[in-house]
């Protein structure tokens, strides 16, 4: 049995109030690790120990934070086998999954910020008496708060921009899979990150990532997770004038226009559906299709989906893992549930699989493809967050937008055409931070990332991450005339 404390101060701790959380793998249900149940105590701690290390910290060179980032990212991918066991054992996602997309996506986000926070730039605004330019500096202790369907894949994606630019860090991963933020504790030791650089408290949302988003030293919070939550996290920090960056959920349609290269709309959209058990925020679950070709891509999707091999997240054929949790799996299924009173037609899935010992304890659901529900229902309208799609037909340009737009979502949406102007003219009338055309979820970290509407507030990725994780002043010097005058 495995048992993290806290890393703090450079060293594991126990939780000041002596609890621990069962973490059970969600493929098996069998309880492998413990980990904190941290407190406000222990979250003072972490802060204390952030504080103290942050006037050394933040005079070190970019340089400096740069190569070590780099050499985090060494560290993960030296030990990338391990992260993706672990990141599989904690979430139920397939190993070939994690190994694939994101250990390797970890290890990037560290060198990419590296390369970013080098290449940055400031402004200069000349003036003919004087001149401006802007200055950043770091924020000071950031608190980062993670969700469970990607958890080193987003930690990191927030944890690298922080320490560039020259913050200490409180980060709090998902109570739901802890482990691979503590083997990340673990590296930072390895390469020499200092005591009280990067803190990691555990526990649960309203208990620990609550005294986070309360304590007056944290200065800005980055989260990422549920809508609901987001809205808590903002009504507790906006009076406290911190910087905030919320990253939220997403109910994300696939248009697919009759014009669309059909077999690689088929594929993208299956992959849009149901990549890491459709527990992406990305993911598409509404699936908006022009009508001539609806009943065809519905039958070519729905065999695209029952072809997916689903149990042993460590068998290298797996193409779907586990849920996240039994109550997860319960909520989802009550999804489907709705779906068939409100007159749905399940196409696959809707049940749990038959899989043999220990894989018959484990949240697993099959992938599920649903049609005939009208678009104003529950089902259609709330994230559901795990495998389970809706798929509509449309008759004309102007419904398949209504359509798109109609949820309080605004994350991303994917559109399938060949025709480049429809392609253009559609993307800028969706009301979506993101919007991929002829594909989905290929991302540059450069781009910005982020949803409008209930999806989120800010933009992360690139520039955006290392204004999110600085200051800017801006410095006017006075010049007087010109030279020799
Ligand atoms: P969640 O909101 O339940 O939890 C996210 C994190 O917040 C966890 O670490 C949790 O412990 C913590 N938390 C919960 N209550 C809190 C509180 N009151 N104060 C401070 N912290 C608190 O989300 P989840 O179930 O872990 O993740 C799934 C959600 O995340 C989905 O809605 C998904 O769309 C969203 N998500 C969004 C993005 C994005 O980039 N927009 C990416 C991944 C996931």
């Amino acid at each position: 049995m495995i048992e993290r404390g806290h890393w703090i101060g450079g060293e594991w701790v126990a939780p000041v109030e002596g609890a621990y959380l069962d973490n059970p793998n969600p493929a098996t249900n069998q309880v492998f690790s413990r980990v904190a149940r941290g407190t406000s105590a222990d979250v003072n701690r972490a802060v204390e120990a952030a504080k103290s290390a942050f006037p050394a910290w933040s005079k070190t060179t970019v340089e400096y934070r740069a190569a070590l980032c780099e050499a985090i990212a060494d560290r993960i991918a030296a030990r990338a086998e391990e992260f993706a066991a672990l990141e599989s054992q904690d979430q139920g996602k397939p190993v070939s999954l994690a190994s694939r997309i994101d250990i390797p996506r970890a290890e990037t986000n560290f060198r990419f910020f590296a390369g970013a926070a080098r290449h940055s730039r400031s402004d200069c605004f000349p003036m003919p008496t004087a001149l401006n330019y802007t200055w950043r500096r770091p924020v000071g202790v950031v608190g980062l708060i993670t969700p469970w369907n990607l958890p080193l894949y987003l930690l990191t994606w927030k944890v690298a921009p922080a320490l560039v630019m020259g913050n200490t860090i409180v980060a709090k991963p998902s109570e739901l899979t802890p482990m691979t933020a503590s083997l990340l504790a673990d590296v930072m030791a390895e390469v020499g990150v200092p005591p009280g650089v990067f803190n990691l408290v555990h526990g649960l949302g309203r208990e620990a990532g609550q005294a986070m988003v309360e304590h007056p030293d944290i200065q800005a919070i980055s989260f990422t997770g549920g809508t609901s939550t987001g809205a808590t996290i903002a009504a507790t920090a906006a009076p406290k004038f911190k910087k905030l960056s919320l990253e939220l959920g997403g109910k994300n349609p696939t248009v697919v226009f009759a014009d669309c290269d059909f077999e690689k709309a088929v594929a993208g959209t299956a992959k849009a559906g149901f990549t890491n058990q459709g527990e992406v925020c990305l993911c598409g679950s509404r699936i908006l299709v022009e009508r001539p070709i609806f009943e065809s891509f519905v039958t070519a999707l729905v065999e695209r989906v029952k072809a997916i091999q689903i149990g042993d997240p460590s068998a290298p054929e797996t193409g779907m893992g586990a849920l996240v949790s039994q109550d997860h799996r319960a909520k989802v299924e009550s999804y489907i549930a709705l779906a068939k009173e409100e007159g749905g037609t399940i196409h696959c899935g809707g049940k749990r699989p038959e899989l043999l010992a220990p894989f018959d304890q484990g949240a697993f659901l099959e992938p599920t493809v649903i049609t005939g529900l009208s678009h104003d229902c529950r089902v259609v309208q709330e994230e559901i967050f795990g495998p389970v799609v809706t798929v509509h037909p449309f008759d004309s340009v102007e419904k398949a937008l209504a359509l798109a737009n109609g949820v309080r979502y605004g994350l991303a949406a994917s559109v399938w055409t060949q025709d480049l102007t429809k392609a253009h003219r559609f993307s800028e009338a969706l009301q979506t931070g993101m919007v991929w055309v002829n594909t989905w979820l290929e991302r540059d970290l450069r781009v910005p990332f982020g949803g409008v509407k209930e999806s989120g507030v800010g933009r992360e990725g690139g520039r955006y991450s290392l204004e999110f994780f600085s200051e800017v002043s801006n410095i006017c010097i006075e010049l007087g005339g010109p030279l020799g005058e």
